[in-house]
């Protein structure tokens, strides 16, 4: 189980870690004029730490983020949807601090000694995903194949035939491509039973996609809500809804902020994540604007857990501009869903941008099992786009867009991001505007 704190001791705990912090020469100048956070008001009063801080400040670039030096550490790094790589330096009992949270969340969904389980998660460029599978599966005592995400995926599948594991863990896009490969060879896998992603979210069509290729007795989980630089930030039961998470109140101060009005989000508002890991000393993290959405559902659990349960809302800022309009890149996603599994398609897509002749020309490029026949239904797509995003109707009708296309590609041609593995969704050709 996981320790549950009060609210007194959140704040005492977020104190101490204060004044840790006041070690590393950059917390000294940000928190300079910040009293003490005696109350949660004075907590409040701290200026939340952007990405574009940690990113400058973060160790080797600099060491003013440090409380000790840099020994006895290990480097790990986030490759970010913005490909600004971050660097997080953990002591080996932080790492092994983070571990122990992880294996208590997925000793939480089920996972145990009995089983044989896959770690599909990517290694290398200082990634910490697989050797922190490595380090959850040990302590659970289960059987480890550590396969990897970074070998060809027909070999990835080979591993699989041969040691029947019941617990895969891997990224969305790595279990959309195993899916879309045994639908088209009807490979069977009849002993696996659990599916753990980690590193985006699995929407419910894309749940559905992965069911219907790898067995429909498969039961789908998130690993954990997690960052490198955080750590674990919630962790589900057996009642939590697909975005529903348990803050680990021991670990980690969680916060949700309404930002334009400089407020908490009240239960069930929606606002910014703040996260603050009470852990992390040698180079806290405090406030962090971690770049996702989330409310409170101010309700307890079933399960008898008395940490608060959040629910996850979407990527602050996923987004891009069409005309005046902000289009979240989730109906593009909803789009492609609404038509994957026809024809061989995949919901895997990346859309680019581009200028041509001073309009936007918009393509869509989408995996497919066969290319050729998928593209007899581009219009299918075009319509499921204009059906979720009404100012794409409009721009056309009004000749706002030099092209919409939509394009099939061979299963696995996209690209994937070196570090994480994940298909790059938007790909911005532009010329940025100031
Ligand atoms: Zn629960």
């Amino acid at each position: 189980m996981f320790q549950c704190l009060d609210e007194d001791q959140r704040l005492e705990r977020g104190r101490e870690l204060w004044r840790t912090a006041q070690a590393a020469p950059f917390y000294c100048r940000k928190f300079a004029g910040c009293a003490e956070p005696r109350d949660w008001p004075a907590w409040r009063a701290l200026p939340p730490l952007t990405r574009q801080e940690l990113y400058d400040n973060a160790w080797p670039r600099s060491g003013e983020m440090l409380t000790q030096p840099p020994e006895g550490m290990i480097v790990t790094s986030t490759g970010g949807t913005t490909g600004m790589a971050r660097y997080t330096v953990l002591t080996h009992d932080e790492w092994d601090r983070f571990c122990d949270e992880q294996a208590r969340a997925l000793r939480l969904i089920g996972v145990g000694p009995s089983d044989r389980v896959a770690n599909l998660l990517v290694a290398g460029s200082l990634w910490p995903s697989f050797l922190g599978g490595h380090e959850i599966i040990k302590r659970i005592g289960a059987l480890h194949l550590p396969i990897s995400a970074n070998i060809p995926v027909e070999t990835v599948l080979r591993f699989c035939r041969e040691f029947r594991p019941t617990v895969m863990m891997s990224l969305p896009t790595l279990f959309v491509f195993l899916a879309d490969l045994a639908l088209k060879d009807a490979i069977p896998f009849p002993e696996l039973r659990l599916v753990g992603y980690a590193g985006e979210h699995m929407s419910p069509a894309v749940r559905d996609h992965v069911r219907r290729g790898l067995g429909e007795q498969v039961e789908i989980h998130a690993l954990a809500y997690t960052s490198a630089d955080a750590g674990l930030m919630g962790y589900q039961c057996m009642r939590c809804a697909p975005n529903e998470y348990h803050v680990p109140t021991a670990f980690q101060l969680v916060e949700i902020m309404d930002m334009e009005r400089e407020r908490p989000a009240g239960p069930g508002e929606t606002g910014e994540l703040l996260v603050t890991n009470l852990a992390r000393r040698s180079q806290p993290v405090i406030r962090y604007r971690i770049g996702d959405r989330g409310s409170w559902t101010g309700s307890p659990c079933p399960c008898g857990d008395p940490n608060p349960l959040l629910r996850l809302a979407g990527r602050a800022g996923d987004d891009f501009k069409l005309g005046g309009a902000y289009i979240a890149m989730g109906a593009v996603e909803q789009a492609v869903e609404a038509v994957a599994g026809v024809a061989g398609i995949s919901p895997n897509h990346t859309l680019i941008l581009a200028d041509e002749e001073n309009r936007l020309a918009l393509e869509l490029r989408v995996e497919a099992g066969d290319p050729v026949a998928a593209q007899r239904e581009a219009f299918r797509v075009v319509e499921e786009l204009e059906a979720h995003i009404p100012e794409l109707k409009v721009a056309r009708a009004r000749e706002y867009l030099a092209r919409l296309d939509v394009r099939f590609v061979p299963l696995g041609s996209l690209e994937r991001s070196p570090v994480t593995g994940k298909v790059r969704r938007l790909e911005d050709r532009r010329v940025e505007e100031k």
